[in-house]
């Protein structure tokens, strides 16, 4: 008997992700490691670094369009 497997919606990770910066507001588009975190990032635009906030893994999870890729591959691990 052909035994079907239950069809598992995948979610594409997204590996760029738009920070935006909190000191001159532009928009950064990065590409984000598919391992590890980044906690600190420096915008392009005025230099000033940006951080991770404290509660977040990294600094894609605090101000991204997009948690990071370990984050994504969490989330789409559930349900
Ligand atoms: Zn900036
Ligand atoms: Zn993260």
């Amino acid at each position: 008997m052909l035994h079907l497997l239950p069809r598992v919606r995948r979610r594409k990770v997204q590996y760029i992700a738009v920070l935006r910066c909190p000191h001159c507001r532009v928009r950064v588009s990065e590409q984000m490691p598919s391992e590890g975190s980044v906690l600190h990032t420096k915008c392009f635009c005025c230099g000033k670094f940006l951080h991770a906030h404290a509660d977040a893994c990294c600094v894609y999870c605090s101000m991204a369009n997009v948690p990071c890729p370990k984050r994504q591959r969490k989330q789409g691990r559930r349900g």
